[in-house]
């Protein structure tokens, strides 16, 4: 649905250049809630605003439904009329599209339909209210924006963004940290538009806990450029993943000299609990669960889960081989709780 090629953007002034995206591709597919994670000034705004064309990228192309958007903008400051028809398809949310203040909550939904002459007052009015019903707001149309918390504002910024049918949604309008509550419930509410309408999303956030309850797939970015990106899953299964790391934190512990500690990646195949004690059965092992991080994912279990095992680990060689057989992804780590390359090559040549 989104598509992106060396998608790049230099802000030039008349001291300084900043290359705010560095050769990004994306690919968003249709009907997923995509989430872009990254810290501030890693380039998920200005990534944002070039997939619309809010801002001209300075090379690469995005393309959209099946559109070249970069293709359409053409050559001056004017927006072209194909180009404007191709944006009414995608709605956006963010912090610079505030609500007017001197206008309803339906008359904001409203707006964007006066503005492209889109039907009449009544029929306008009527969708208004079915868009302000969706995003659970149908009690305050008449109400101001003053009049109106935070949380309830970026619901009605989505419900306007609505108002032309559109096929994706592009929301940067997660700000950090004041309230993550209300955060986490506009959030959600992409997530049950995604569902109720077959909307593809693109969300920036900084909650990246949000992301597993949300998202089917994510992307890591810093320094203008993605630097991780797949599904929750493949993140998940990819060793040393910063995303999955974050999403399925375990603490670093030490072991022994004479213990083995192991991190298991659940892919959603096998449950976690049963294959655990079965091990111990089986083998008549003592595990110690070290840290876990597994959590009920679309009705699958996924997540991460750092055990520890006695004895070395030419003595687990076993142990470790029943695991995997179970489709469980296992990951040795090193001396200090950390993940060495070596110790991962010798599990899965060993196990193979
Ligand atoms: P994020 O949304 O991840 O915080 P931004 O896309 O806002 O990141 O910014 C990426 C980089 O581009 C930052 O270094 C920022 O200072 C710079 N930048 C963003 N917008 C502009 C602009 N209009 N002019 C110049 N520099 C900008
Ligand atoms: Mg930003």
């Amino acid at each position: 649905m989104i598509t992106t090629t060396g998608l790049t953007k230099v802000y030039r002034s008349r001291d300084r250049e900043v290359t705010a995206l560095d050769g990004v591709d994306l690919s968003v597919r249709e009907g997923e809630v995509y989430g872009v994670v990254g810290s501030s000034g890693a380039g998920k705004s200005t990534l944002i605003r070039c997939l619309n064309l809010l801002e001209r990228p300075t090379s690469g192309t995005v393309e959209v439904n099946g559109r070249d958007l970069t293709a359409l903008a053409g050559r001056t400051d004017r927006v072209p009329a194909a180009l404007r028809a191709a944006r009414t398809g995608i709605g956006m949310v963010c912090r610079r599209f505030d609500l007017l203040s001197s206008r309803t909550a339906q008359e904001n939904v409203e707006l964007p339909l006066e503005i492209l002459g889109v039907a009449g007052r009544r029929e306008r009015a009527r969708r208004a209210r079915d868009l302000l019903d969706m995003v659970g707001l149908s009690d305050q149309a008449r109400a101001y924006p003053a009049q109106l918390s935070g949380g309830q504002k970026q619901r009605i910024g989505i419900a306007r963004a609505l108002a032309c049918d559109p096929r994706v949604l592009l929301s940067d309008a997660a700000t950090p940290g004041p309230d993550p509550q209300t955060t986490r419930s506009v959030l959600g509410l992409l997530r049950e538009l995604n569902r109720q309408l077959g909307l593809t999303v693109l969300l920036v956030t900084h909650e990246t806990d949000v992301v597993k309850a949300v998202c089917d797939s994510a992307a890591l970015m810093k320094g203008g450029r993605i630097v991780e990106s797949g599904t929750v899953a493949e993140l998940l299964a990819t060793p040393g993943s910063e995303l999955a790391e974050e999403l399925f934190p375990l603490g670093v512990r030490a072991s022994g000299p004479d213990r083995t500690v192991v991190d298991l990646t659940f892919h959603g195949e096998s449950a976690t609990r049963p294959v655990i004690s079965q091990l111990a059965r089986t083998y008549n092992v003592d595990i110690a669960i070290l840290d876990a991080a597994v959590e009920t994912y679309r009705g699958r279990q996924l997540g991460r889960m750092r055990i520890e095992l006695p004895g070395r680990f030419e003595d687990n060689v076993v142990p470790i081989g029943f695991l995997r057989e179970q489709g469980i992804q296992v990951d040795v780590a090193g001396p200090a709780g950390v993940r060495t390359t070596a110790g991962r090559t010798t599990v899965r040549e060993a196990v193979r």
